[in-house]
């Protein structure tokens, strides 16, 4: 009889499953040793071998991995706490497989940039380590780190640099474990600590004995009267107080108190204020959505004319999600609208309120981070990283301004928060909201098919109408000259009766700089930046041409570089003429301007804001920046100098965005008491987009636009992923964008499941080749059926037959592209 072969008996041991933050696309399983199976919890970070490196990785779950003979261990787990929940995990694993990007590096995108780069591993030596030192029983790079660690404690970059050599972490942790040295998880940048002190009771008797100095006898009244006092607030009346304090410490008179404390990012404070009576339709949309609250994962569309009052509706909206215990996100495009949205909802609901955006420095994002994380924030505003705000579970997403191209991220990953507004409201069983003025194709064609539904503002809150909208034909002004022939005569009158009548104008001209083609005037050769396929603009403040797209620049006193001539003319107007026009047009009249040259400093936005409200600007001049979202009451006028720009964009998406950017910021007029006029100066009076956008009539452009995008095979009837490529050099960048071209070909043979379903266009050159000097190439490829398309492009990229990839060509991978 043979005997029967047993499997080895094997303990059980758990074996997790790890997303690396690296561009890898798997994740990968690691047993947990014993000493580490109390810390383990899905959304803490560990650190872990891979290949032959130590890199950090993030806790999504148990793994299903069968056999663990063959894994290896976890080597430490970095965090205290997760820093995720674990319903984000089937969030963050479909913007990895819908966006084609690594789990780990969606996570890394979704955390506060301030955690992921400061936390450090510091290493002490203890007393067994410093003993251990003069043992025969170490080895030699052991007592390298030994050595190092002597001088002082560091952390794993240090000390790699200090000993010169490769030292693995396994080491380390050996060491550890032989009590040799201590590992401290330090994150740096994390949450600042402040130190109070406070009067010991014992004291008392002393501060009354009149036995001491009159400084140490001062800070004890002070203590004494206000509980516990900074070291900063103490030294503002007892200005040696800092060094005072340790000594009575030592003297047992106080205590010192070190606790953490969050950075206010808010500044001023804002008064509560008292919800207003709504007017009928807002009441109308509060009571339609409510009762979809808590219900499950429902999208609505709120489409409201400019002025209707959409903020009020999510305000109490807000509210009956909050009293119902429900967390809020509110998306806002732009870090501008924020601080207006955000002082709206302070002031209704106070502390409650974080905010996330960019505006704030590292700490403050961290902190506002925290405090979402905690759940001590109930609501939380931001730009579109918000949409990873850490709440466990959300009941309620506001996406305001929801058409705004600027949810789209470009770069890295390349999402688009809107979307996925709807996709972590579906996850998390949440309403999902979603409001304009001019609602996205997309969006309105999610209506008319039933996807969404939709609630309907169709009058201003003060009863105003819409502001009537002028149209001036610019190819028919022909006898002016210069600068007139962007200020016409019929914009000039009207600005002069609105100075007259001590009201505000907006000007508004989508191209910054003062000239955006300046060319010689003896060659005619166009000033051309060096990097770039692309004119430079001139920038009269900063006394410079520059590059809008590399940051190239050189002196506004710059002769022609291909015939020497200093005769330079400046054609093509932005913004800083037409500033410069307005104030020698009308120079009693207070002028500002408002785009990404004026609005760099941190705060300048809110200042110039400020400004506007409080009737300190007559004429506001701007790019898209002034086109959004604000409410001046004081505005009555608004010019568009040239409603073309964006028309003529090599983009689908060009007449949608022209309509939303006019009809927008024609709804920045007459928002207060008196009625609000717009003058539109186009080269196309008769174009679709600028038609429907003097009446702001959105369904008007949209069935027209749709039977466009139906014809022509565009998004909402197809999905697009672009395939870029970019390179230094450009014959190499072409032949293996032509590679993967022809690996799309063969992709798409006659027996294969894409053909006549998957279509490629491209490869070709992109639209402007060159950027800062590199060549870019790009690929678009669509279908109407959305999974065909992604395996489509995950054979292509990631198949077996994928082609390699190249050192010197990047390819990136853009789903749902914006720009072309
Ligand atoms: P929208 O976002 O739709 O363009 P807002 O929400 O900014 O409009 O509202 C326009 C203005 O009307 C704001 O100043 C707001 O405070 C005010 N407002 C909104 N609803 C009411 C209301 N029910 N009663 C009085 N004022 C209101
Ligand atoms: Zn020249
Ligand atoms: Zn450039």
């Amino acid at each position: 009889m043979t005997p029967v072969k047993q499997k080895p008996i094997r303990p059980h041991r758990p074996i997790v499953s790890v997303a690396v933050a690296l561009p890898v696309m798997d994740c990968y399983s690691y047993t947990v040793p014993d000493h580490l199976l109390a810390l383990i919890r899905t959304g803490k970070r560990v650190l872990v071998p891979f290949g032959s490196r130590t890199v950090t990785g993030y806790l999504i779950g148990s793994s299903s991995e069968p056999d663990s003979t063959t894994l290896k261990h976890i080597l430490d787990v970095l965090d205290d706490a997760p820093l995720f929940s674990s319903a984000m995990v089937p969030f963050f694993q479909w913007i990895a497989t819908y966006y084609m990007y690594p789990l780990g590096q969606v996570i890394s995108t979704a955390l506060p940039a301030g955690l992921n780069l400061t936390d450090i591993a510091v290493m002490t030596l203890c007393p067994p380590g410093m003993a251990a030192l003069t043992s025969d029983a170490v080895s030699p790079l052991e007592k390298t780190v030994l050595t190092a660690l002597t001088k002082r404690p560091m952390d794993f970059r240090q000390l790699k640099k200090d000993v010169g050599q490769r030292v693995p972490w396994a080491l380390i942790h050996q060491m550890r474990q032989r009590g040799w040295l201590v590992v401290e998880r330090q994150i740096k940048g994390g949450q600042v600590r402040r130190k109070t002190i406070r009067m010991v009771r014992l004291a008392e008797g002393v501060a009354e004995s009149g036995k001491i100095s009159p400084q140490r006898q001062a800070i004890l009244d002070l203590l004494r009267q206000q509980g516990g006092l900074s070291v900063p607030d103490l030294s503002k009346r007892v200005p040696t107080a800092a060094s005072l304090v340790r000594a009575m410490q030592k003297a047992g008179m106080v205590r010192i108190e070190d606790h953490p404390v969050y950075r206010d990012p808010f500044g001023d404070p804002i008064d509560p204020d008292r919800p207003p009576v709504l007017t009928d339709e807002q009441a109308e949309a509060v009571n339609r959505m409510t009762p979809l609250l808590g219900k499950g994962f429902r999208t609505v569309l709120l489409a409201g004319v400019t002025g209707s009052g959409k903020t009020e509706v999510y305000l109490q909206l807000a509210r009956q999600a909050v009293d119902r215990g429900l967390h809020v996100l509110v998306l806002v495009p732009e870090i501008a609208l924020i601080s207006q949205t955000e002082r709206r909802f302070r002031a209704r609901f106070g502390e409650t309120v974080a905010v996330l955006h960019s505006g704030l420095s590292r700490g403050e994002r961290y902190d506002q981070w925290l405090r979402v994380a905690r759940g001590e924030a109930g609501i939380a505003i931001g730009a579109r990283s918000c949409i990873f705000a850490p709440f466990e579970t959300v009941g309620l997403i506001i996406v305001d301004e929801e058409h705004d191209a600027a949810y789209k991220q470009d770069g890295g990953l390349s999402y688009n928060a809107r979307d996925l507004a709807v996709v972590r409201a579906r996850h998390q069983n949440a309403l999902a909201v979603l409001g304009s003025a001019t609602p996205s194709v997309q969006s309105w064609h999610n209506v008319a098919i039933g996807k969404y539904s939709t609630v309907g503002l169709t009058r201003r809150v003060n009863r105003q109408p819409l502001p009537v909208i002028q149209t001036v034909d610019l190819s028919q002004i022909r006898d002016e000259r210069g600068i007139r022939r962007y200020i016409t005569p019929l914009l000039q009158q009207e600005i002069q009766k609105t100075l007259d009548d001590g009201h505000q104008t907006l000007i508004f001209l989508n191209r910054r700089g003062f000239s955006v083609f300046p060319i010689c005037a003896h060659c005619g050769q166009p000033l051309r930046c060096k990097n770039c396929d692309i004119s430079l603009t001139l920038h009269k403040q900063a006394n410079a041409y520059r590059c809008h797209y590399c940051g190239f620049s050189r002196p506004a006193t710059s002769t022609c570089p291909a015939c020497g001539s200093d005769k330079i003319k400046l054609l093509g107007t932005g913004t800083e003429k037409i500033q410069e026009a307005m104030v020698q047009l009308f120079p009693q009249a207070r002028v500002a301007r408002m785009d990404r040259d004026t609005m760099t400093r941190k705060g300048s936005v809110v200042k110039l804001l400020k400004d506007l409200k409080n009737r300190n600007i007559d004429i506001l001049v701007g790019t898209q920046m002034v086109a959004k979202g604000h409410d001046f009451p004081g505005i009555t006028l608004v010019g568009v100098v040239c409603a073309d720009l964006t028309l003529n964009f090599p983009d689908f998406r060009a007449g949608e965005r022209t309509f939303q950017l006019l009809a927008q910021v024609a709804g920045r007029a007459g928002r207060g008491k008196q009625p609000g006029k717009v003058i539109l100066q186009t080269f196309n009076p008769d174009h679709f987009s600028i038609t429907a956008a003097k009446h702001q009539d959105f369904v008007t452009f949209f069935n027209q636009e749709i039977g466009f995008r139906q014809a022509l095979g565009y998004p909402p009837f197809t999905r697009m992923i672009a395939v870029r490529l970019s390179g230094r050099d450009p014959r190499q960048t072409g032949i293996h964008a032509r590679a993967l071209g022809s690996a799309c070909q063969d992709l798409l043979h006659p027996e294969g499941p894409f053909h006549r379903q998957v279509q490629v266009m491209g490869p070709i050159e992109a639209p402007l080749a060159r950027i800062a000097n590199q060549h870019r190439w790009q690929m678009l490829i669509k279908s109407p059926d959305t999974a065909r398309l992604h395996r489509f492009v995950n054979q292509l990229m990631l198949g077996p037959n994928a082609l390699p990839t190249r050192r010197d060509v990047r390819v990136t991978i853009d789903v749902d592209p914006f720009s072309l």
